[in-house]
């Protein structure tokens, strides 16, 4: 058994907490505690081998007997239980250092109270064991949230957490379980003819979305994540559950608590359950495609966009852009025959086909500098757009090898890039400096930035692929240039991250954007909330004297 407080090249995650050696009494009665609290086990929980706690992922595959990739190859069941632990030590992100570790459990509740009893258990040996809770929702994170860098994480996996009903119709509500994948809640939904507006990219979990304030490609009619939760069903990390408040349209009942938990990232506590607005399904839909000669000017007609959003555009749901490597690539990947220039996706909904005809033609007559404006009457027509403009992370990371492919031009390295994901938002006054300065560093810089924007937010991405092992001058030359766009959108008082949250990701920027007397003030809340730092230490704020670890992107 690995003395555990022995310290490893991968220990800054927690450089202030000396682990205790393992307990494994205290192991033992926690493993009790949480195999009953999953329902009796199954696939629900998992414990990892006594004697791979505290070993890193990275280290893994140098352990004992499993040389032979025994992440991707399980041959036994202790090999599957290690394969089985390993899916929760990672999420979408790819570029975080320092590396995960399995989790010393998983466990996956079926009830709140269960959800309870384990944060309560894990409080109750948390002195012993040094454990702390990880909670993972889809693990379709890009900042790093759900990762268990820190070892002798519980992983408390949401997804049985599965409840949906529909409030009385008068509410325009339902009530969702935090594990619910967006897909599925909206599926449900529209046996009422309702679904739930915002509109992620991905396919998360509700309390995912919750818990990094997410949002997407329908922020301009819909809101931000933020916008549409009535009220949340929380377990604190004193094993309490607390509703955050009435899910009435007005609350004067003191802090908001609501707002507290949404972009909380399980710091705070565990969202189990949300009351959600939902919205009407509207009879039409249709949308268009509009082509641009520069970024410029798409995003100065999504700014107008947005600006007649409440009075002659009052039909857009969706306003997206791609730059033209976007459109290449996406060409390349998804076989779409696009004009290779920055294009502009929306799509107008209502009730009336003509009001909703009308103002497609008001928006191409303010879209002044387009050079074709593409009509499709039949919005389910526009779906196979969407999924492309959905698909962009995927595309990234296939381009280099396919424009290889094509161009025949031998390429070392691997097939599937990783994809550097950057996240900026920026008032909308600044917008068409902003992207146009970026689209001009990457492409002097000759790195291929697919450009993939919720535009009329001001919110926009770069997928860079890049590889993350065995190019250090490529990784660095790209975090480089992630570093200049930050640096831009802080000038111009914009943000570092306008949906996927911070994680570890984005700890250093954060305090760039808010300076320190503002994050003293986001510390006493994690303090006074987690005195104990139970839940996600070291994510979104560093822990004290984690200096070390603020090099944590790529
Ligand atoms: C291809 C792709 C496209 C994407 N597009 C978008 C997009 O358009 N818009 C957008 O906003 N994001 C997007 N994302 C990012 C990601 O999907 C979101 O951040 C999503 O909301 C994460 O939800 P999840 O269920 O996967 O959470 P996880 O990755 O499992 O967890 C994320 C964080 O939330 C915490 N958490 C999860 N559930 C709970 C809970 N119940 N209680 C407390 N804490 C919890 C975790 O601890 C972690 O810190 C995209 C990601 C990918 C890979």
């Amino acid at each position: 058994m690995p003395s555990s407080s022995s310290s490893s090249l991968h220990d800054a995650f927690r450089p202030s907490v000396v682990l205790p050696l393992l307990d494994v009494p205290s192991f033992d009665a926690l493993s009790a505690v949480l195999r009953e609290a999953s329902g009796g086990g199954g696939d629900s929980f998992l414990a990892c081998p006594i004697d791979l706690i505290d070993v890193n992922v990275v280290d893994l595959i140098d352990v004992g007997d499993h040389k032979n990739d025994v992440l991707s190859h399980p041959r036994d069941s202790r090999d599957e239980v290690i394969a089985s632990l390993s899916m929760y030590a990672k999420d979408k992100s790819q570029f975080h250092e320092p590396p995960a570790h399995l989790p010393i459990f998983v466990v996956a509740p079926n009830t709140i109270q269960g959800v309870a009893d384990v944060i309560r258990a894990c409080r109750k040996h948390q002195k012993t064991l040094g454990c702390v809770v990880v909670v993972r929702g889809a693990g379709t994170g890009v900042e790093g949230g759900a990762v268990p860098y820190q070892k002798r994480a519980v992983v408390l996996s949401t997804r049985n957490l599965n409840e949906i009903s529909i409030c009385d119709a008068a509410d325009n509500a339902a009530v969702v379980g935090a594990g619910v994948l967006k897909n599925e809640l909206n599926k449900y939904l529209k046996k009422y003819n309702v679904f739930f507006g915002p509109d992620p990219s991905s396919n998360p979990s509700i309390g995912g979305m919750i818990s990094t304030s997410g949002s997407g490609m329908s922020t301009l009619r819909y809101g931000t994540t933020r916008e549409n939760v009535l009220a949340l069903t929380v377990v604190t990390p004193a094993g309490d559950i607390i509703e955050t408040r009435r899910p009435t349209r007005k609350n004067a009942t003191g802090y908001n608590l609501t707002h507290l938990y949404i972009g909380g990232e399980g710091t705070l506590g565990v969202v189990c359950r949300a009351v959600v607005r939902v919205r009407p399904i509207l009879p039409i839909r249709c949308g268009g495609v509009l082509t641009f000669p520069t970024v410029a000017l798409a995003c100065q007609t999504a700014v107008q966009v947005s600006q007649l959003a409440d009075t002659d555009l009052t039909a857009i749901v969706r306003c997206e852009m791609l730059n033209e490597e976007g459109v290449k690539c996406t060409n390349e990947v998804f076989g779409t025959t696009l004009d290779v220039v920055p294009t502009m996706f929306v799509e107008l909904q209502g009730s009336d086909v003509s009001r909703v005809e009308e103002q497609w033609r008001t928006l191409v007559r303010i879209a002044k500098g387009s050079l074709k404006q593409t009509y499709a009457g039949d919005g389910d027509k526009l779906d196979e757009l969407w999924d492309a403009r959905r698909g962009c992370y995927i595309a990234a990371s296939k381009y280099r090898k396919l424009v290889a492919d094509k161009e025949g031009v031998p390429r070392a390295g691997p097939p599937i890039d990783n994809v550097l994901l950057t996240d900026v938002c920026v008032p909308l006054s600044e917008l068409a400096d902003v992207v146009d300065a970026t689209e001009t560093d990457f492409k002097v810089a000759n790195v291929p930035c697919v450009m993939c924007c919720h535009i009329s937010d001001g919110n926009f991405h770069c997928c860079v692929p890049c590889n993350a092992t065995g190019a250090p001058r490529e990784i660095g030359h790209v975090q480089e240039l992630e570093e200049r766009l930050i640096e831009r959108a802080l000038q111009r008082r914009g943000t570092v991250s306008g949906e996927h949250g911070v994680g570890i990701g984005k700890r250093e920027f954060i305090v760039r954007e808010h300076g320190d007397a503002h994050i003293g003030v986001q510390k006493s809340i994690k303090k006074a909330m987690d005195p104990t730092s139970l839940l996600n230490p070291g994510k979104v704020l560093f822990e004290e004297n984690a200096s070390n670890t603020s090099n944590s992107r790529l």
